[in-house]
C-alpha cells in the first residue's frame, strides 16, 4: 500500500512524488513517496534507508531526502536499485507508515473539522530550517504526536526562505551571523495549486497593500503543514522579503509577519476549504487570527459582539512566555498602520479593537501586544508547566481584572517531547527488545516498567557507553573543523583531534543563549570549575547555543568563556560547538551523561532539552524551574533550589556554588564508582529513574492526550 496524502494540496504532493519517482529506478519508488512525508524521520529504520543509498551525499544534503534523490548520481541509484535488502526495507517502512496514516481518527474528532494549529516556527527536522529553538521544536513534536494519535490536525506557519541565522564564532568568542537561502523546490515541500494548475494565491492586507501569498505544503505524518510564502513576482520587493527571516529585529517587519501568519493563516484555511473545529494559537504571534475569523463572521452578517463570541468558542491559546518583556508590545499607531482597513471590516473603529489588547482598556497609552488579543479572545489559555501556570496567572492578573492570581483562568499542559524523534536508535532498540514493540503506548502500565527494571545493568551500560562514544567521535570531528574555521593556533586545533574521552563523565549544556539561561554560571567560579576538569575523576563539557543577533549581552557570555581557553585541560575537555540546531541537539542529548539547566527562576516556562536527554539515559541537573519541579523526585536526577530572588548576583553565587558542590560531592563519585565488572551500579539507578520519568510523564504523546481531552474537546464533549 503506497503512502496516500490526504486533504487540500494532496494532488500536488502526489504529482511531486510521481515526478521524483520517475527520476529513479522503479524498485526505489517507495523512497520518493517517503521523501515527501517526514514520517520517515521517526519510523524505525526510516533514516537508515536514505543513508543506505549514499551515506556521504546524505550528510552533504543535510538529511534532506528530496535533495538526495534529485542529486545522487544515476550510477549510485542503479546500484541501490539492485540492493534487494534496501528495496525490501523501503517497501516495509512505507507499508508501516501507510497503515498508520490510514487508521481511524482519534475518538470524537472528525477529519472534516480538524484542529488548526498556528505557530510562528516549526522544528520538524534539521532539513527544514524554519525554527529557532524550543518553541518550534515543541510545535514539531506536537504535530508528530497528533499524527501518531490519529488526531485530525492541520498546521499553519510561514516559509522563511533564509530561516533562522547560522552561527559562527571567532577566535575571541564573538558570535557572527549569516543566513543561507533555501530553495523550496529542493525541500520536501509542494506548492499548492488551484484548479487552473497555477499556485493558489491568498491575498493578505499588510500596510494598505494586498500581499499575494502562495502556500507550500509539508507532510508531517498525517498532518499537513501549510506554509505561507509572500515571495511572489507580482509583490513589491519589500513585501516579498517579509518572511525571508525568522524573528527579524525590525518591529514593523515583525508586525507584517504576524499579519501573514494570523490573518493570512485564516484566509489560507478558507482558500483551502478547511473549516477547523478549533484554532490553537501556539504563542501569541498569530493573535490576529482571532480578529480575522471575526471579520468573516461579520461579513456573514453577524454583529461584532456575536462574532467575537463565536471566535472565542473555537479558539484556544498556549502561552510560552513567563516574563512580561518577552511578550512583544507595540505602539497602537504601529498596529493601526499595519492594518488600516481592519476596523472598518469589523464594522467598528480601531479604538474599540485596541481596548481588547490593553491591560487597562481605558488607558490609551498602554502598549499593545498580540498576546493580549489571544488571551481575551480564546476560550481557554494554558501555560506549559505547572510552575509556569502559577507565573502566568500572576502575570496576567490585571488583564483579567482578577482579585487574586487564583481567579485568573489560565491552566497548564506541561510540555513533552516526541520519543521516536529524540530517543537514539541504540536505546530504542534496547527498549524494543525488552519491552516489546509498541511500548510507547504502554508507558502508563506498571508491567512496562517491570520489564524495563529487568534489563541487565550490563546491557544498559553498554548502550550508554556506545552513545557517549558516538558523541565523542562527532565532537572531535566538529570541534576540529570549528577551530580550523575560526583560525585557531595549530596546537589548539590538535587538542581537539584527541580531545574528549569516550569513558569520561560528559556534561552537556546547550540551548538558546538568553541571559536568563545563565551559561555564565559554569565559569563563575573558574578555579573550582577547572579542578573538575583536571581531577582524578575528570569531567568533559560540551556547550552550544545561539544568541539572538541583537543580544550583545548574551554574546559576551560566550566571549567570557573563551577567555579560559588557555587554562589547563580546557582545550581538550571543553568544546563550544558552533551552530546549535536540531541535528546537533540529537547528538548531544543522546550522548551526554549529565544535562544541565540553570535558568534564573521563574523564567523557564518549561524547558524540554532535559526531557530529551533523560529519554536517552542522561541524568538531569536543574534549578527547580519549568518542568523540573513536576518531575524531580530525589532519585531521578539532581535539583538546585528554585526560589526566585530579586538579587541576581546573590542568586548566581548560590546556584554556582550548589552546582559545583553537587558535582564534587555526588555526581562524579557516583559516575566513577564501579563494581568488579566495571559497571557504575549507583549511577545506573539514576539513569533508569530518569528515563522512566521522561518516557512515562513527559512524552509528546502524553502532552497531545492532555490537549485532546482538556483543551480541544469542546466543553460539551468533555
Ligand atoms: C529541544 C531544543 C531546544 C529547547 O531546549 P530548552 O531546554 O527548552 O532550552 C532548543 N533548541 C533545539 C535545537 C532543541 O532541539
Amino acid at each position: 500500500m503506497p503512502i496516500t496524502p490526504r486533504g487540500p494540496g494532496s494532488d500536488d504532493v502526489r504529482r511531486a512524488t510521481t515526478l521524483l519517482a520517475a527520476r529513479i529506478p522503479a524498485p526505489l519508488a517507495p523512497l520518493a513517496r517517503l521523501a515527501f512525508n517526514y514520517a520517515w524521520s521517526w519510523a524505525r529504520g526510516g533514516p537508515e534507508l536514505f543513508a543506505s543509498v549514499d551515506a556521504d551525499r546524505w550528510s552533504i544534503c543535510r538529511r534532506n531526502p528530496v535533495r538526495l534523490l534529485q542529486e545522487v548520481p544515476l550510477a549510485t541509484l542503479e546500484r541501490a536499485a539492485f540492493d534487494s535488502d534496501l528495496c525490501r526495507r523501503a517497501a516495509a517502512v512505507e507499508e508501516r507508515i501507510a497503515a498508520q496514516l490510514a487508521a481511524p481518527p482519534h475518538g470524537g474528532f472528525s477529519p472534516d473539522r480538524p484542529v488548526a494549529f498556528f505557530c510562528a516556527e516549526y522544528g520538524v527536522h534539521p532539513s527544514l530550517p524554519i525554527y529557532s529553538g524550543g518553541l518550534g521544536v515543541l510545535a514539531g513534536d506536537l504535530l508528530k504526536a497528533a499524527s501518531d494519535a490519529h488526531l485530525p490536525m492541520v498546521a499553519i506557519g510561514l516559509l522563511y526562505r533564509d530561516g533562522y541565522f547560522r552561527q559562527r564564532i571567532d577566535t575571541s568568542g564573538w558570535q557572527h551571523e549569516y543566513w543561507v537561502s533555501a530553495d523550496p523546490e529542493r525541500l520536501p515541500l509542494t506548492l499548492v495549486t488551484a484548479g487552473d494548475g497555477q499556485p493558489l494565491r491568498v491575498p493578505v492586507p499588510v500596510r494598505g497593500t494586498e500581499v499575494q501569498t502562495q502556500i507550500w505544503r509539508a507532510d508531517v505524518g498525517s498532518v499537513p503543514l501549510y506554509l505561507l510564502d509572500p515571495d511572489r513576482p507580482e509583490n513589491r520587493r519589500i513585501d516579498r522579503w517579509i518572511a525571508a527571516r525568522l524573528y527579524v529585529g525590525d518591529l514593523d517587519m515583525r508586525l507584517a509577519q504576524y499579519a501573514l501568519l494570523g490573518r493570512g493563516g485564516v484566509r489560507a484555511l478558507r482558500a483551502l476549504g478547511i473549516e477547523p473545529s478549533v484554532l490553537h494559537l501556539n504563542e501569541g504571534h498569530a493573535g490576529l487570527a482571532t480578529l480575522e475569523l471575526a471579520a468573516s463572521e461579520v461579513a456573514a452578517g453577524r454583529a461584532l459582539p456575536e462574532a467575537l463570541a463565536a471566535v472565542r468558542a473555537r479558539t484556544v491559546f498556549t502561552t510560552h512566555t513567563p516574563v512580561a518583556a518577552g511578550n512583544e508590545t507595540y505602539a497602537p499607531e504601529a498596529i493601526v498602520a499595519a492594518h488600516p482597513d481592519f476596523a472598518a471590516q469589523l464594522h467598528t473603529d480601531w479604538d474599540s479593537l485596541l481596548r481588547l489588547a490593553r491591560d487597562e482598556p481605558d488607558r490609551a497609552d498602554c502598549p499593545i501586544g498580540m498576546t493580549q488579543f489571544a488571551l481575551r479572545l480564546a476560550r481557554s489559555t494554558n501555560a506549559v508547566s505547572r510552575r509556569h501556570g502559577e507565573t502566568a496567572r500572576a502575570m496576567w492578573q490585571a488583564t483579567f481584572r482578577a482579585r487574586t492570581p487564583d481567579e485568573v483562568p489560565i491552566g497548564s499542559v506541561t510540555n513533552g517531547v516526541h520519543v521516536a524523534t529524540w530517543m537514539a536508535a541504540p536505546m530504542r532498540e534496547l527498549l524494543d527488545r525488552h519491552l516489546g514493540e509498541g511500548w510507547e503506548a504502554r508507558c502508563d502500565e506498571d508491567a512496562t516498567w517491570r520489564a524495563f527494571d529487568a534489563i541487565p545493568d550490563g546491557e544498559l551500560w553498554a548502550v550508554r557507553s556506545r552513545l557517549r562514544a558516538q558523541l565523542v567521535e562527532i565532537v572531535r570531528d566538529r570541534a576540529t573543523t570549528d577551530r580550523l574555521a575560526r583560525g585557531e593556533p595549530r596546537d589548539y586545533v590538535e587538542l581537539a583531534t584527541r580531545a574528549f574521552d569516550p569513558d569520561h563523565l560528559t556534561l552537556g549544556f546547550a540551548r538558546r543563549l538568553a541571559t536568563y539561561k545563565r551559561m555564565h554560571l559554569l565559569t563563575r567560579d573558574l578555579g573550582r570549575a577547572l579542578q573538575l576538569l583536571g581531577g582524578p575523576r575528570p569531567v568533559q563539557i560540551l556547550l552550544a547555543g545561539k544568541a539572538h543577533p541583537q543580544d550583545d549581552e548574551a554574546k559576551r557570555i560566550v566571549q567570557l568563556l573563551f577567555r579560559a581557553k588557555g587554562r589547563p585541560h580546557v582545550g581538550e575537555r571543553i568544546a563550544y560547538l558552533h551552530d546549535y540546531d536540531m541535528e546537533l541537539a540529537l547528538h548531544l542529548v543522546a550522548g551526554c551523561d549529565l544535562w544541565l539547566n540553570m535558568p534564573r527562576p521563574p523564567f523557564e516556562a518549561s524547558g524540554t532539552s532535559g526531557m530529551k536527554a533523560a529519554l536517552n539515559g542522561g541524568v538531569h541537573m536543574s534549578v527547580l524551574d519549568g518542568w523540573w519541579p513536576e518531575a524531580y523526585d530525589g532519585t531521578n536526577g539532581w535539583a538546585i533550589d528554585g526560589g526566585a530572588d530579586a538579587d541576581g548576583e546573590a542568586l548566581d553565587a548560590r546556584h554556582s556554588d550548589a552546582f559545583l558542590g553537587l558535582m564534587e560531592r555526588e555526581v562524579t563519585p557516583l559516575f566513577y564508582e564501579r563494581d568488579a565488572d566495571g559497571i557504575p551500579r549507583g549511577w545506573l539507578q539514576r539513569v533508569r529513574a530518569s528515563l522512566r520519568t521522561a518516557a512515562r510523564d513527559f512524552s509528546a504523546r502524553r502532552m497531545l492526550g492532555d490537549y485532546a481531552d482538556r483543551v480541544y474537546r469542546s466543553p460539551s464533549q468533555r
